[in-house]
């Protein structure tokens, strides 16, 4: 089991400033290769603080990945940490500062002195080349453990270790697991209910198989580690149509699916258009359907005469829009009690429901339009199973 921390570098992320997106990006790419991250921590720009925290988390990890702080001003501390956390010397590498040369006069320009900083490495350190900017990045390996250095900058980072880092631990480790993750969405079922439902697959060793709840969709993630994609794909595939056969109509797509594209496509199975109409939603019903693109979704508007019966201006607005169906949700929260008014028109009917809601005020809206469009995609495709 190869294990690895992550330290992201620079006082902007401590202060609030830049938002640490390079964690989860390395954080990904590293449950790609099997490699087990027991922690990730943040620093701000100070070179000695750096290399304790470099040597503590060497101690417990087989590598560590570091971003930021390889610029060439100063304030750029994280060479000189490197160093110290190995108790090694900075060395120049005119070599690397020949290829920092020719970097910049491609822009055009003179390299500037302290860009020199950037061609200083840790003594034995193994330079990354970096044909996406000036500064090198670099590995110091000790033992069997590495300490790799990359730039802050996330389109650079995520070029070096893609093409460099990635290939030079699958080789030093020795990692030949990889793992695959799919995700399917549930809509319109209870966290528990699913539970009780899918729970002895919850308790797999490989694949596993998770939920997450948010806002009446649950996803279940499943994760298979294997020697191969192609034997981890075959392992998901086979608890995915497990799940199809237990959850049916409840599951309406997978990984980047959407709930408004499912209920949508649903509906013009069934050979429906739709308009829709809202209040206390910040509009998020036609948003979220405008998003998708869709041929069937043909507008929407805001209901605007709050003392006017939500089915009577639903109608308005399906002749408005010439659709031949229609959603409309009126969302409120009246002392405690948060509620959703919606009306369902079709070809055929005119339906209303009334729903009361119990989570957190703030998802109130985001649970509503997952209720309707839940129930607009079941209707749809129920209709459709009629008359087959
Ligand atoms: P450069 O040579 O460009 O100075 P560097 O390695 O010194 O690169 P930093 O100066 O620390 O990197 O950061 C460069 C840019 O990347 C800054 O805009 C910084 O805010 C951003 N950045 C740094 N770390 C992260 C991070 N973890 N997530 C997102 N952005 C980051
Ligand atoms: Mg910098």
């Amino acid at each position: 089991m190869t294990t690895a921390e992550v330290i992201t570098i620079g006082t902007e992320l401590l202060l609030g400033e830049k938002v640490d997106t390079n964690t989860p990006f390395i954080a990904r790419a590293l449950r790609g290769l099997g490699v087990n991250l027991f922690r990730t921590q943040t620093i701000g720009d100070n070179a000695e603080r750096i290399a304790a925290l470099i040597r503590e988390a060497l101690g417990r990890a087989d590598f560590v990945i570091t971003t930021g702080g390889l610029g060439p001003t100063v304030d750029d501390p994280t060479r000189d940490a490197a160093a110290r956390a190995f108790g090694l010397f900075l060395e120049y590498r005119p070599e690397l500062w020949e290829q920092i040369k020719a970097r910049v006069a491609r822009y055009g320009r003179a390299p500037t002195e302290n860009q020199k900083r950037q061609a200083y490495l840790p003594q034995f350190a193994l330079p990354i080349e970096n044909p996406v900017g000036t500064a090198p990045a670099f590995i110091v390996e000790s033992g069997d453990k590495s300490l790799i250095c990359l730039p802050g900058v996330p389109r650079e980072m995520e070029f070096l270790l893609e093409n460099a880092v990635l290939p030079y631990l699958q080789k030093r480790y020795a990692l030949n697991e990889i793992i695959r993750v799919r995700t399917l969405h549930v809509s319109g079922v209870g966290e528990a209910a699913l539970d009780e439902r899918i729970g002895d697959l919850e308790s797999l060793a490989n694949p596993t198989v998770g939920l997450t709840a948010h806002s009446g969709i649950v996803s279940i993630r499943i994760a298979a580690k294997a020697a191969t994609s192609a034997e981890a794909d075959a392992m998901i595939a086979g608890i995915e149509s497990d799940l199809r056969a237990r959850l049916g109509m409840d599951l309406f797509g997978a990984d980047d699916d959407t709930l408004e594209s499912a209920a949508l496509h649903a509906a013009a199975g069934r050979g429906w258009t739709l308009a829709c109409l809202e209040a206390g939603t910040e509009d998020a019903l036609r948003t979220r359907l405008a998003r998708t693109a869709h041929p069937a979704f043909r507008g929407g508007s805001r209901l605007t005469v709050p003392a006017e019966p939500l089915a009577t201006a639903l109608e308005k607005v399906r002749q408005q829009f010439a659709t031949s169906a229609a959603l409309g949700i009126v969302c409120s929260i009246e002392g405690e009690a948060q509620k959703a008014e919606m009306v369902f028109i079709t070809p055929e009917s005119t339906e209303e429901r009334s729903l009361t809601y119990g989570g957190h005020p703030k998802n109130l809206e985001r649970w509503a339009v997952n209720m309707a469009l839940d129930w607009l995609r079941r209707a749809a495709l129920k209709e459709a199973q009629d008359d087959a």
